[in-house]
């Protein structure tokens, strides 16, 4: 039965990753979602319905415009955000059965690849994801009667960051993070709840250093870079491993 609602998971979830990539292609720009349908972005020619389906269209393509005149490179992004939906979501089915908390935490996933993706294209958190998805979350713990337990790690993560976002204005006079930043900390808060969500926290700042020191190897300088990803990428190993690691953090302690 749970392998049944896993493939079927993953399936849906590769069609839900394939409309995030509209998602996260358009949005930005403020451009509709449904017209005009997915073109090459650089010949403009029509991409055919059956080159639409998640990763196999993109395979079948060889990762190239199906354009004779064009074959300009597809980016192996939109396969890639179409396979990590369909495993994502195919975990939850696993997990969940088919459920409504199987729906909720569909959705929460979505948001955070959105939130990933544009983050990376444009250093922007966009309101119109966290909020929602802070009331999502809100409304998700008062269903399970946690109301109080969200709000308030929802308000740990937003003042966390706003915290470290006014040290470094004082002390390096810069801006490491925005105040994007905070919203979205607000959202995982209240879906992760705590100890998870201080887990994830701490996770994410191990994460932005690897990457930061990743990047200041390969090109030579500490550019900002965003690090809504980081949360991102944070949030859902503490999501999983969260109790693990902090049990394991508490036993080290005493
Ligand atoms: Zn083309």
């Amino acid at each position: 039965m749970s392998a049944v609602v896993a493939v079927f998971g993953f399936l849906f979830g590769c069609a839900i990753g394939s409309f995030l990539n509209v998602v996260i292609y358009r949005v930005p720009y403020g451009r509709s979602l449904v017209s005009p349908g997915s073109a090459c972005p650089h010949c403009g020619v029509a991409i055919k319905p059956w080159h639409n389906v998640p990763v196999l269209g993109w395979l079948l393509i060889g990762g190239k415009c199906a354009n004779a005149a064009c074959r300009q490179p597809v980016s192996g992004r939109y396969p890639a955000v179409e396979l990590a939906m369909g495993l994502a979501v195919s975990g939850l089915a696993w997990y969940f059965g088919p459920t409504v908390d199987l729906l909720v935490w569909s959705v929460f996933a979505a948001l955070l690849m959105v939130i990933f993706w544009i983050d990376i294209d444009h250093r922007w958190i966009l309101d119109v994801t966290s909020y929602p998805g802070l009331a999502l979350g809100l409304f998700y713990q008062w269903s399970r009667g946690d109301l109080l337990h969200g709000a308030l790690a929802a308000g740990f993560g937003f003042g966390f960051f706003w915290a470290v976002r006014k040290v470094a204005q004082v002390v390096f006079h810069k801006d490491g993070l925005g105040a994007g930043d905070e919203r979205f900390a607000a959202m995982l808060g209240a879906w992760l709840l705590m100890p998870a969500m201080a887990v994830g926290m701490f996770l994410s700042f191990l994460v932005g250093s690897i990457v930061g020191l990743g990047m200041l190897i390969q090109r030579g300088s500490s550019r900002p870079y965003p690090f809504g990803p980081s949360m991102a990428v944070g949030a859902v190993i503490a999501l999983i491993w969260g109790q693990a690691i902090w049990t394991w953090y508490l036993g080290w302690m005493v």
